[in-house]
């Protein structure tokens, strides 16, 4: 499928959702921290592995590691900027082609990237708040910290508003993201295949007959999107914009 016919159909659908995969954060360098070999170094550094230190047990009980973990594995990672798929979704949303982006991922990407309309279903590291007086602090604050991030108004231990292994998805986030999936003409899923976590969660909302599904690997649940692209998402994004570019 060429790029331009990808393009018609965003021009004609009134309203395109996005599902924001894992992939497009693998294309931005970000690394897989639960696939094998990170997870091995980090579980051999730390001691724990990532699910563990990453869920609200440990955070309940282990603050000092948790952040240790948090600053140096996670944080650190914002070096890097959005990639080429990230740009290219805020360039397509300007342009009134796609209208809402979702994601689980916590690194505040498209956002970084400019897109305006994200629904974060499990929260993003820019957002750290203490729980006993509500009051906000941002990333720096706990990315330069020391030991646990405390609130300079209270001295309780402000933590990122994400959600850890162990904990729920805030209902209205998951109810503001299956209404947008429901209103939608096209649903647009990248850099993810049907199964995972974010589109089985999800893709039941969606009840039109234009799932278009970009993903490099093929996957045996492509079968269930009505076009496939097997494609990396940032290439697919320079492309368009190139088709974009042209046309103005
Ligand atoms: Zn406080």
């Amino acid at each position: 499928m060429l790029e331009g016919n990808l393009l018609q159909i965003l021009r004609e659908s009134k309203y395109t959702t996005v599902l924001s995969g894992f992939g497009m954060l693998l294309e931005s360098g970000y690394p897989a921290i639960r696939d094998g070999e990170v997870s091995y170094d980090i579980e051999q550094k730390y001691g724990y592995s990532m699910e563990e230190m990453f869920s609200s047990a440990f955070y309940s009980t282990r603050k000092e590691k948790f952040y240790n973990f948090y600053r140096n594995e996670l944080l650190s990672q914002l070096e890097k900027p959005p990639g080429k798929g990230f740009t290219g979704m805020a360039e397509l949303e300007r342009r009134g082609l796609i209208q809402c982006i979702i994601t689980r991922r916590i690194f505040g990407l498209p956002r970084r990237a400019g897109c305006k309309n994200v629904i974060d279903l499990h929260g993003n590291v820019y957002d750290n708040f203490c729980p006993h007086c509500g009051r906000t602090y941002p990333m720096e604050y706990i990315r330069d910290s020391v030991r646990v991030p405390l609130c300079e108004h209270c001295k309780t231990p402000v933590r990122p508003r994400v959600c850890l292994f162990g904990e729920m998805v805030d209902n209205r986030v998951i109810t503001r993201a299956a209404e947008e999936i429901q209103r939608a003409e096209v649903l647009l899923v990248l850099g993810t295949n049907l199964k995972s976590y974010l589109c089985s969660q999800l893709t039941d909302y969606y009840g039109g007959q234009k799932l278009i599904l970009v993903n490099e690997t093929p996957h045996y649940s492509d079968r269930f999107a009505d076009i496939v692209i097997h494609q990396r998402v940032d290439d697919l994004m320079e492309r368009i914009q190139k088709e974009l570019g042209d046309k103005i």
